[in-house]
């Protein structure tokens, strides 16, 4: 018997005193004095607590004030609205539960302080370059934590769709490695509680939006990851999903209200057209199917138009910047959640820190639709978004052709000069966040027959060109998908991440010469990069592209880089006199990746199937 209540206990979350009514959750677990916002809605969780009176105890000169209390029709649950003073102080209040006059539970509440310059943090911009993990398949740095009990599944190395037990220890360790790369800014893909039978290491189906999951790390490694980054002056960004949670979530046992998900008479997939949501024609049927049909079986649809859904969501994000230091969120599947909850979300998260920036998952194919989503755009249906960074999805369809495709009057190399001349769609062409590939799609050397060349020619346009470039771990150590093109293929361990791989890819004497020479034409590119504030925030100017030749340059006050792209499968001797209007003030240069010093730049050499870099002089 005893042995049984200390399991209770061990169980209660901290700062609950006894009590008749258990509580078995308070979210946020803890919140911070000092926010623009005042106001904060708790949910309860406990047995028949929706029945109960509240009241606040400790509430020092009346800084604290209950301005509404909800209940659903589950009893289990109960939203407290509060609203602080302003100036109140860092400290712990006690809400008292009563059911007739009787005390029912209790519990502390905590309002932490902020660190300073909190509001004030900035968030990733164009000087950065996004490094994306997926945690599971970089890098195991605890083997202890592969199997934890009371998980539903276990690392299973053999099953390219099972667990494989990267977590986040793996990547602190590698901070070195990536540091010397020179990405700035790491995006993980969802590190938070998965607790379910399949599919769980990719981590968007959430369980419990304020855990870390245990096979990845605690809560506090996170935070130690996080300020280990910081520490080389590098940036996060979370990923979070507020389109579905996972099936084994443990609100989907005692719904808060049945209108807490997306309900249909039988389960019904989105038909996932994203553009949707802008189509000046699209039917109710279509619309209703895109945002309210599920994404899988397994991810319940989250239904943002309950206030309190909303609420909870939003403030979860708050809690996470705020909790560990966070530099940046990517939303996963922008368009599929109620829309105007998005917009509200942005406009909350910018509220309380307006320099930050988020980045929506808008997987549309076409510059006007992605634009649809940037903060800034007059849209003509009214629609305001308050989202600062949009991923651009159209460039990445543009590169996979662009080296494919033969030269032509509207094929070949002239998809990338085509992409960009549509830059007028978007509000801030700067912030979009540009790529090759990434974690659902088939890496860039697969879609060019692993022709390493051509990776290089995407590598280099998208750190030079506008926008924040994003690459996917392992692309400097040319990882394939290979033949089998499922999504666990798209998600291949780094070799050395494991004890007991054959070499260690993560050092130079472990790498073959091919890797080597890639990770080099990383380095070097993103050295320069971080260097010259042309590539990263300058003015751009390019010419269409003639006989599989594309020319631009990036430039400001102090600056200007030139960047050659050849097509062709032969080396090319290209006269300059027609790019006059910014080459004439210039006499010579130097290319970046060779390092060799240009001094008649009338003529350029340019080698098949490459992108020459020059800074001018
Ligand atoms: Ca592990």
């Amino acid at each position: 018997m005893k042995g049984f209540v200390l399991f209770l206990l061990l169980l209660a979350p901290a700062g609950l005193i006894a009590q008749q009514t258990p509580i078995e959750r308070i979210e946020p677990p803890f919140w911070w004095a000092g926010f623009k916002n005042p106001a904060l809605q708790l949910m309860i969780y406990g047995k028949n607590i929706g029945q109960t009176k509240v009241s606040i105890l400790e509430n020092k000169q009346k800084a604290i004030e209950i301005t509404a209390i909800h209940t659903t029709e589950n009893p289990n649950y109960l939203f407290i609205d509060l609203k602080f003073r302003a100036g109140i102080q860092p400290g712990f209040f006690t809400l008292n539960f009563t059911i007739n006059n009787k005390l029912s539970a209790s519990c502390k509440y905590e309002l932490k302080a902020r660190k300073p310059g909190s509001a004030q943090r900035k968030g990733f911009d164009n000087s950065d370059v996004i490094y994306l993990i997926m945690p599971d398949r970089f890098a195991n740095g605890d083997t202890t934590n592969d199997a934890i009990p009371g998980m539903k599944q276990r690392a299973y190395r053999s099953n390219p769709d099972s667990l494989h037990g990267g977590d986040i220890k793996g990547i602190t360790s590698h901070l070195d490695y990536l540091n010397d790369l020179g990405v700035t800014t790491l995006w993980m893909t969802p590190l938070i509680e998965n607790n379910q039978p399949i599919y769980s290491y990719h981590g968007y189906s959430c369980t419990d939006y304020y855990k870390t999951d245990p096979r990845f790390g605690t809560n506090a490694d996170y935070l130690e990851l996080s300020d280990a980054i910081h520490g080389r002056g590098m940036k996060i960004i979370m990923d979070q999903v507020f389109n579905h949670c996972g099936s084994g979530h443990w609100w989907i046992k005692d719904l808060p209200s049945r209108d807490w998900l997306n309900q249909w008479p039988e389960f019904t997939r989105s038909n996932y057209r994203s553009g949707s949501m802008s189509d000046p024609y699209v039917s109710a049927a279509d619309s209703l199917q895109f945002s309210r049909g599920w994404f899988d079986k397994t991810m319940p649809d989250l239904n943002q138009s309950n206030p309190y859904l909303r609420n909870y969501l939003i403030q979860n994000s708050i809690w996470w910047v705020e909790y560990a230091g966070l530099d940046g969120i990517r939303v996963d599947t922008y368009a599929y959640p109620f829309k105007d909850a998005m917009s509200e979300w942005g406009k909350r998260m910018l509220d309380e820190y307006p320099g930050f920036n988020m980045v929506g998952e808008c997987w549309m194919n076409y510059p006007a639709t992605v634009a649809y989503w940037q903060k800034g755009s007059h849209n003509r249906d009214g629609y305001i978004s308050n989202l600062p960074a949009v991923f651009d999805f159209p460039m990445h369809d543009a590169l996979i052709r662009a080296f494919n495709e033969k030269e032509g009057w509207d094929s070949g190399i002239l998809r990338l000069y085509e992409l960009i001349s549509q830059d007028f769609s978007y509000p801030n062409p700067l912030n979009l966040v540009t790529f090759a590939d990434n974690h659902d799609v088939n890496r860039f050397l697969d879609t060019q027959n692993d022709d390493v060349g051509k990776l290089k020619m995407a590598m280099a346009f998208i750190l030079t060109t506008r926008g924040i470039p994003e690459f996917y771990y392992g692309t400097e150590l040319l990882m394939t998908t290979g033949p089998d093109k499922g999504d666990g293929m798209k998600r291949k361990d780094v070799i050395g991440g494991w004890p007991g791989d054959e070499r260690d890819a993560f050092t130079a004497a472990g790498r073959t010469e091919a890797e080597n020479d890639m990770y080099n034409y990383m380095k070097n590119l993103l050295r320069y990069r971080k260097t010259s504030t042309a590539l990263q925030t300058g003015k751009l100017l390019h010419f269409i592209p003639r006989d599989g030749i594309y020319t631009y340059f990036r430039y400001n006050k102090k600056n200007t880089v030139l960047v050659v792209m050849n097509n062709n499968d032969q080396q090319q001797n290209l006269e300059t006199s027609r790019f006059h209007e910014m080459l004439g003030k210039f006499k010579s240069g130097k290319e970046i990746i060779s390092g060799n010093e240009i001094s008649d730049l009338s003529k350029l050499t340019v080698p098949a199937k490459s992108v020459l870099i020059i800074e001018l002089h």
